[in-house]
């Protein structure tokens, strides 16, 4: 007996996956999904049930697929290749698989030898490509999200079978999750004797991994990276989930290339690889990459050739930029050298400020998003998989209004570079506390630089009162700026315990109760309440717009002649 995936059978019909297993759930065979497989019998049953539906006269099929295609070109692109991470425990074998991939697969074999420490490659199975970033390991990976990148598309968890899953391959899982890609689990070193694949199955399944073939949800290939054996199995799936995802990109869009590596060298100066999601990057283009710019001035493919141009899904070396840019950022063309070296400088400005730009959201904002999905975010890490067990049993034994404790990542050890890069990359600023353990020095500096707070508590307790306090913070009424107006300070009078500024109104109105923003030169000084308001010398509640009035702010003394005044009211946002 034969056993076939779906996958395989929907190639055999001529169509995608997705329309085969549409089509057999419309028909009443519904919950298969790719990867199964089926015996001789459901093999026949398909095809015959999928033939039956689907064999209207063909002249009217032809051209409606046409149509179809047309409409689809036009709204949506064309498929592009899945851009493809490696992740997992130390020494499960990463390096070694993609090493087997570039070997066996590469797609620009035929040209000569790769160049060494290419950050990212394309292979090829049978015509399909599929790009490898080269970088592997969860913090390359999280520390592009945390720059606001998505470079991947989907992620593939190495997993020994003579060790089975590991404490970084569950700090790569919860990466992976928190990423919201899709996962696909190589079960690696099969070759080994003390090899066990069942075990290391049961181990996924205790991690809310339960394989396919176990009637789960998650894909799992049992491979050896070193004696390059079931490979190609694993290529196949990664295109069967990029099918099933519908990546598509539009070669004439707007650009969207992300740097996964930089580095200065000698001769050549500043060189990044970019990973090309959308559009199509050019030799001469005139591009910004964060805080640094260039003009292109050449395109290098994996096997160091010029490439001219880079589309969807490929990757390029960049040659022509002025500094090395950071890996994570975007890459903009611009339509000449001097507009992309404004924007750059612009940028610069912005970064040398000290907050980074999550920290510009207002705590309003924080709380509304945190409320939106009436969830606190942690990052939890103890002394010990006890101490570990019971904070996390107080933790989730709380209850507060309805408000959930999301556990983002557990795990036992002081706070790392990866447990800070995993808070900064998520929305909604995940708490990150030690239980017992403090944050490692390289982890207190990431911390510093991207605005992530730690917390470190050594009695349980603790711990719970200041999640209880979060959650209530949580609940309690936010409030949103309403714009009320904005005046400008013409004069300065001395009164009896303070200053008043003589003001002109120049937009909307001012009104008692409010607040004010002071601006000068555009950099906000001072926020506060309005203390007084006066017209002439009577106290008003309210002063329309091209007159002008009195305003005494509440414990600040030092405006000045030429500050704006831009006037608001807090109001509730409502639940
Ligand atoms: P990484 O740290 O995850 O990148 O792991 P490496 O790729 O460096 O592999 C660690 C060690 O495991 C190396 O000695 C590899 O040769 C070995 N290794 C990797 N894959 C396999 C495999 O499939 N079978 C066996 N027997 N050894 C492997």
């Amino acid at each position: 007996m034969t056993r076939k995936r779906v996958y395989q059978i929907a190639k055999e019909l001529g169509v995608s996956s997705k329309e085969l297993i549409e089509k057999l759930a419309e028909m009443g065979m519904a919950g298969l999904k790719a990867a199964n497989t089926v015996d001789d019998e459901e093999y026949t049953l398909i095809v015959n049930l999928y033939r039956e539906e689907t064999t209207p006269p063909v002249k009217e099929e032809e051209e409606k697929e046409e149509q179809h295609s047309a409409i689809k070109m036009v709204k949506e692109g064309v498929p592009r290749p899945p851009i493809v991470s490696v992740l997992g425990h130390i020494d499960h074998g990463k390096t070694t698989l993609l090493d087997a991939i570039r070997h066996s697969h590469l797609a620009a074999k035929e040209t000569g030898g790769i160049t060494q420490g290419v950050a990212a490659y394309q292979a090829d199975l049978h015509g399909e490509k599929i790009t490898f970033i080269d970088t592997p390991g969860h913090k390359a990976f999280t520390g592009m999200r945390a720059r606001g990148a998505k470079a991947t598309d989907i992620a593939i968890l190495v997993v020994a079978a003579d060790d089975g899953i590991m404490a970084q391959t569950v700090e790569a899982i919860d990466h992976i999750r928190a990423a919201e890609i899709p996962m696909i689990v190589a079960i690696n070193k099969i070759d080994k004797a003390n090899a066990d694949v069942d075990k290391t199955m049961n181990d996924l399944v205790q991690h809310g991994l339960t394989p396919e073939d176990w009637g789960g949800e998650t894909i799992t290939v049992a491979i050896s990276a070193l004696a390059k054996e079931k490979i190609e199995d694993l290529l196949e799936m990664i295109l069967l989930v990029a099918e099933m995802e519908d990546l598509r990109a539009d070669p004439h869009g707007e650009l969207e290339a992300i740097i996964i590596e930089s580095h200065l060298s000698k001769g050549r100066g500043p060189v990044a690889t970019a990973v090309v999601r959308n559009g199509t990057l050019r030799e001469k283009d005139c591009i910004v990459v964060g805080s640094t710019y260039g003009r292109v001035k050449a395109l290098l493919n994996e096997t160091g050739e010029r490439a001219g141009k880079a589309g969807p899904g490929q990757s390029v070396e960049v040659l022509g930029l002025q500094a090395v840019p950071q890996v994570g950022t975007q890459i903009t063309v611009k339509k000449t050298q001097n507009e992309a070296k404004a924007c750059a400088e612009k940028l610069r400005v912005e970064e040398a400020a000290p907050q980074r730009s999550r920290a510009k959201m207002t705590v309003e904002d924080l709380f509304r998003q945190a409320r939106a999905e009436e969830k606190l975010k942690l990052i939890l890490k103890a002394t010990s998989t006890g101490a570990l067990e019971a904070a996390r049993r107080e933790i989730e034994a709380l209850t507060v209004g309805e408000i959930e404790v999301d556990f983002i990542h557990t795990g036992v050890g002081a706070i790392s570079e990866g447990d800070i890069l995993l808070a900064a990359s998520i929305p909604g600023d995940p708490l990150v506390v030690g239980f017992g353990v403090k944050a490692n020095a390289k982890a207190t500096k990431l911390a510093e630089h991207e605005g992530v707070a730690t917390h470190t508590y050594a009695i349980i307790y603790d711990i719970v009162d200041e999640i209880e306090r979060a959650l209530k913070q949580m609940l309690a009424p936010v409030y949103q700026e309403v714009r009320i107006g904005e005046a400008e300070v013409r004069d300065l009078f001395k009164v009896p315990g303070g200053i008043v500024a003589g003001c002109y109104v120049a937009e909307g109105r001012v009104v008692r109760p409010g607040k004010v923003r002071v601006l000068r030169r555009d950099e906000e000084v001072f926020s506060g309440d309005i203390a007084s308001l006066h017209r002439f010398t009577d106290d008003v509640r309210e002063v329309q717009v091209e007159r002008e009035c009195g305003i005494r702010i509440r414990d600040f003394d030092d405006v000045q002649v030429g500050d704006r005044l831009v006037v608001f009211t807090l109001e509730e946002v409502a639940r």
